[in-house]
């Protein structure tokens, strides 16, 4: 499965889940337009998303009223997926899906009356991503370009692939400040946001501190056949989650 079919594996369950009352919290009519316009924004024909959700509905313990095909019981991946993704509420995973569809429509132009902005151009990729990880999401991400255009990050993006997460390092699998039921995870960019300007979900991989200061310190490179940071050759921090980059 590729990071978009994961991503829209994300937002069939929440239309599954939530019917009517997602298809509304996202501004839209009906299922089926909701559904066009959402693969249309990720760039992915109808069918994915389409059969994605009838797979969600055909779920014995679905809510929802709708009947999904059953001539095949549902494949595990569903089945994990959906009893992750119930730990959520109606309102978090609004948040989640929200984040997700619009980062998908890429970076837009500087708007004239844009303020409360950062450049990042003259930033190390430790200092961007320090920005990139502050709770305040009211500081926008620009980027001005060599030929001097300037464009616009969505940051909300980070802070809902954290919310995603739960507070667990994609390497450790664990929150490592559980028992003080904090989040300290970061956003890594995967190809440094200095060098891609990349700042897609499919691009960011959410990090323990110490994770991600590691991967920093020994410049490891990220394999994403073998979901693995690697260093001379050899892996060395294999992805143990990952709801939204690819196939575990
Ligand atoms: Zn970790
Ligand atoms: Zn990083």
């Amino acid at each position: 499965m590729n990071a978009t079919n994961k991503v829209l594996s994300i937002i069939a369950f929440y239309l599954s889940e939530f019917d009517m009352d997602a298809v509304n919290a996202l501004g839209f009519k009906n299922r089926t337009e909701a559904i066009s316009t959402i693969s249309a924004k990720v760039g992915s024909g109808n069918n994915y998303l389409k059969l994605r959700c009838d797979e969600f509905d055909a779920l014995p313990d679905s809510s929802s009223s709708r009947r999904g095909w059953r001539n095949r019981p549902p494949i595990k991946e569903v089945v994990e997926m959906a009893s992750y993704l119930r730990q959520f509420s109606f309102a978090e995973l609004t948040g989640i899906v929200q984040s997700l569809i619009e980062n998908a429509e890429g970076s837009s132009p500087l708007e004239p009356e844009d303020h409360n902005t950062v450049s990042l151009a003259q930033m190390d990729e430790e200092e961007i991503e320090r920005i990139a990880n502050l709770s305040d999401e009211t500081a926008r991400l620009v980027y001005m370009s060599r030929a001097g255009n300037q464009r616009v990050y969505n940051r909300s993006i980070v802070t809902q692939l954290k919310k995603l997460y739960r507070g667990r390092c994609q390497i450790c699998g664990v929150n490592p400040v559980a028992e003080f039921d904090a989040d300290i995870c970061e956003a890594h960019h995967i190809k440094y946001f200095s060098d891609s300007q990349n700042n897609d979900a499919s691009n960011i991989i959410i990090l323990c501190p110490n994770h991600h200061r590691l991967i920093h310190k020994k410049t490891l490179v990220f394999d994403s056949e073998r979901m693995a940071f690697s260093a001379d050759g050899k892996d060395r921090l294999f992805v143990k989650i990952d709801y939204h980059l690819k196939r575990t």
